[in-house]
């Protein structure tokens, strides 16, 4: 049965001390409610267990994005047209905008941000990948007070998350890159638009006298949260841009992944894409 609107309780707080002070008072009731292109989805098709809604909508304190020196901070608000539209993101950032621009079409990239993609937690979304690559922090707040967590630690397991009940996603911290930097992104979905991922991979690497001397891989529908490539990443980091060892490192992604056959595509063929799109990162990176 669809959801029942005149079930629901919906707040509307306007600034993040009164949403926090909710929190405080019923931890765990009220659920964060952002662009609701995920929830309204669930609400819709009558499987929304939840009936009280925390609409963030009005905290000005999440949104916006922020630069200084070293980094750029995203309130956890910001919008895919937002990402899209911002100098700075296409500047040092540029496999986030690749992201931004293959989640859903415009209308979704309007309402969609960039905090329900991380909490929705899919393993298929689209932002994930590149948010690993690039080394992600995540600010957290709540009555307590705020902490930051190292987003390739915050995915638990398929829809768990290092997140309490009673915290929301306030900002999500991107250092900039630093010196000779490569950038590689690549969804593959059944259409270039309006399609899950079949399987995801972003990259970023930092160059120095021919040899990759750090690497970041995320990777998206290879696992039950969205992932680092350690093992690959391992493979690789040290190594002569000439000569990068390609086999050894498509065999130890084998050991990033453990993916499942879905009405998308199988697990023989996630990992084998996969493999495969690392080898085309791979030699772009060794001519580059
Ligand atoms: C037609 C369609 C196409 C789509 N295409 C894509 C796609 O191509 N790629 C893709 O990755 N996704 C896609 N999505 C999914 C969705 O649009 C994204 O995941 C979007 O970023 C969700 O953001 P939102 O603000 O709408 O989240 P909401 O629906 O508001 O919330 C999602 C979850 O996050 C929680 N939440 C939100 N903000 C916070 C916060 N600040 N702190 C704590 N918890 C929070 C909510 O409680 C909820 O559990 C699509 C959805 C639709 C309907």
């Amino acid at each position: 049965m669809r959801g029942y609107l005149p079930d629901c309780d919906i707040r509307v707080p306007d600034s993040l001390a009164a949403a926090l002070d909710l929190l405080a008072r019923e931890p765990g009731v009220w659920t964060p409610f952002a662009g609701g292109t995920d929830l309204m989805v669930v609400y819709n098709a009558g499987r929304l267990k939840a009936t009280r809604f925390l609409d963030l909508s009005r905290l000005s304190e999440l949104r916006g994005i922020q630069e200084d020196e070293t980094s750029l901070a995203f309130g956890s608000l910001t919008t895919y047209t937002e990402i899209r539209e911002c100098r700075a993101v296409h500047q040092h950032f540029p496999n986030l905008v690749k992201s931004a621009r293959v989640t859903g079409a415009l209308a979704i990239q309007n309402r969609g941000t960039l905090g329900g993609n991380i909490v929705n937690a899919s393993p298929a979304a689209d932002t994930p990948p590149s948010l690993l690559a690039y080394g992600a922090e995540l600010e957290l707040v709540s009555p307590r007070g705020l902490r930051r967590v190292a987003y390739d630690r915050f995915h638990l397991g398929y829809k768990r998350m290092d997140l309490a009940a009673d915290e929301l996603v306030a900002r999500i911290i991107l250092p900039k890159p630093t010196g000779r930097s490569f950038h590689y992104f690549r969804k593959v979905g059944t259409r270039q638009a309006q399609a899950i991922a079949k399987v995801s991979l972003a990259a970023h690497a930092r160059i120095e006298d021919g040899h990759l001397a750090a690497l970041w891989i995320g990777l998206g529908s290879v696992a039950p949260a969205p992932v680092r490539a350690r093992n690959a990443e391992a493979a690789l980091i040290g190594k002569p841009l000439a000569a990068l060892p390609i086999e050894a490192a498509r065999e130890a992604l084998l050991g990033d992944m453990s993916p499942i056959d879905d009405i998308r595509a199988s697990a023989h063929y996630r990992s084998v894409v996969t493999q495969n799109v690392l080898g085309h990162m791979l030699r772009d990176l060794a001519g580059a």
